[in-house]
């Protein structure tokens, strides 16, 4: 490994970075994260912080899950690599395979298709969803519906039903047939509603009326987070998504639960459907089934979707789709591991409590600070604190405010995540009480200099 010198002279040199601006990152290079023990990092100036959003929500046992390392580890020394394609398989995905079954059989999922992440994982619900209609003679459901503010992803399919234009317009044309509904966010919506139950009904009354526009007929599957992550941790009011799986099934449209933030314990269980009392026709999954220690992601499908693909004929059930590392050993191995341990260590249980800790304290510095126009979370550890630079015209606060309360938050011992007007917080699920009154103190440190 180089030295420190070396970094800082050649750190956003060479290498594009997701999510920003490759000129700019020249000017201002990204902090290099060195290493990292429990729920802290600590950078290349030996400063160390509290970790509030878990890498990118993706962290859920923290770092320093040595059973995790040593599955990688003994894997990579068994059998590093090989192909799931045509005609053979291996042993940690099989058994993943088996554990995920237990794992999602609550939720109605019966089979998963694994892939590298969860771009991949969104990927492959959107054509499988197409196809199992094909399989079925519908031809003509081939569109998608989804929600504004969702995040899918960035390939091509997971970009079209993203609800966020800033993922959108500098790669259009995107997939055509892709409708974007209101999104259940009481803060903000074209309805002007306030109150989280009847703002459901309203979105629920727009999807009929999309759908009925559209034709059902052409329609082929729904994609929602249960709670919205990257478009802000919008909690939708608890019979939101009940009512959405009751118009895709009455509509005949399948139901893709986008659970690659909400899953492995995020919410306070083990999916977000579960959170809601949702079985969906289909879950995507990354992150927290690795923790992050590895690339990968699955796709699960319910029994009732495998079923038809199953029995259906050779030219139209084939499975045309996959990746070179779908079902990768290495990746598998990880998230057998980590699967294991959030169970043992019971992550989802810390997730709650910890979770309304944060809630409730973000909820105090709103009282504080006049620059929070709006708090979410209380469902497990995802939280938002949408800042604004009035209170009554909800004016976002500008970008530059949001980067100094971010950089004084850092300074001060907690790394939180910029997201437009919102600052994102995810940490990883064992993270104590002492952590999260951390993560509290350096936002409001960061509010007080910057307010
Ligand atoms: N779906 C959701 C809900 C996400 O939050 C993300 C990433 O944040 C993705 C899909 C894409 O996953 P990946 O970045 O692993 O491709």
């Amino acid at each position: 490994m180089k030295d420190d010198n070396f970094l800082n002279a050649h750190n956003a040199r060479h290498m594009w970075h997701p999510m920003g601006h490759p000129g700019a990152l020249q000017e201002k290079p990204p902090r290099v994260i060195k290493s990292a023990d429990g729920s802290t990092i600590t950078d290349l100036n030996g400063h160390s912080v509290v970790d509030g959003v878990g890498g990118l929500w993706c962290v859920n046992v923290g770092y320093s899950c040595q059973p995790i390392k040593d599955a990688i580890a003994a894997q990579v020394q068994e059998l590093p690599y090989y192909s799931a394609f045509a005609g053979t398989t291996n042993a940690p995905a099989i058994e993943l395979s088996y554990e995920l079954r237990e794992m999602f059989a609550s939720d109605g999922m019966g089979r998963a298709f694994f892939t590298s992440g969860g771009s991949d994982a969104v990927e492959t619900a959107l054509r499988l969803a197409r196809q199992y209609h094909k399989v079925r003679g519908d031809h003509g459901r081939t569109k998608f519906l989804s929600l504004k503010k969702g995040y899918h992803g960035t390939h091509f399919g997971g970009a079209s039903v993203n609800g966020n234009n800033r993922f959108r317009i500098n790669y259009e044309p995107l997939l055509p047939g892709c409708f974007h509904l209101p999104s259940p966010y009481p803060y903000r919506n074209p309805f002007g509603e306030t109150d989280p139950a009847r703002l459901a009904q309203l979105c629920a009354a727009a999807m009929v009326d999309e759908i009925e526009f559209q034709g059902a007929d052409t329609i082929a599957a729904f994609i929602m987070e249960p709670i919205q992550g990257a478009g802000g941790v919008i909690v939708p009011h608890e019979s939101f998504m009940g009512l959405m799986r009751e118009i895709c099934s009455r509509y005949g449209i399948l139901m893709i639960a986008d659970e690659v933030i909400t899953g492995f314990g995020r919410t306070g269980d083990w999916s977000g459907s579960r959170h809601w009392g949702v079985q969906p026709d289909m879950m995507t999954m990354a992150k927290g089934i690795t923790s992050g220690y590895f690339p990968f992601g699955a796709c699960m499908v319910s029994d009732a979707v495998a079923e038809v693909f199953e029995q259906g004929d050779a030219t139209d059930a084939s499975i045309f789709h996959g990746y070179t590392y779908s079902a990768h050993p290495v990746g598998a191995a990880a998230a057998l591991a980590c699967i294991r341990e959030s169970q043992r260590m019971a992550i989802n249980e810390n997730a709650a409590p910890r979770g309304t800790q944060l809630f409730e304290g973000l909820k105090a510095l709103k009282d504080k600070h006049e620059m929070i126009g709006d708090v979410r979370g209380g469902h497990g550890l995802m939280a938002a604190v949408e800042l604004v630079s009035d209170r009554d015209t909800k004016a976002p606060a500008a970008p530059e405010t949001l980067t100094a309360v971010f950089n004084t938050a850092y300074e001060a011992g907690a790394m939180v995540r910029i997201g437009g007007n919102n600052l994102l917080m995810s940490p990883p699920l064992v993270i104590t009480e002492q952590e999260i009154t951390i993560i509290l103190s350096a936002l409001d440190e960061g509010l007080s200099a910057h307010g």
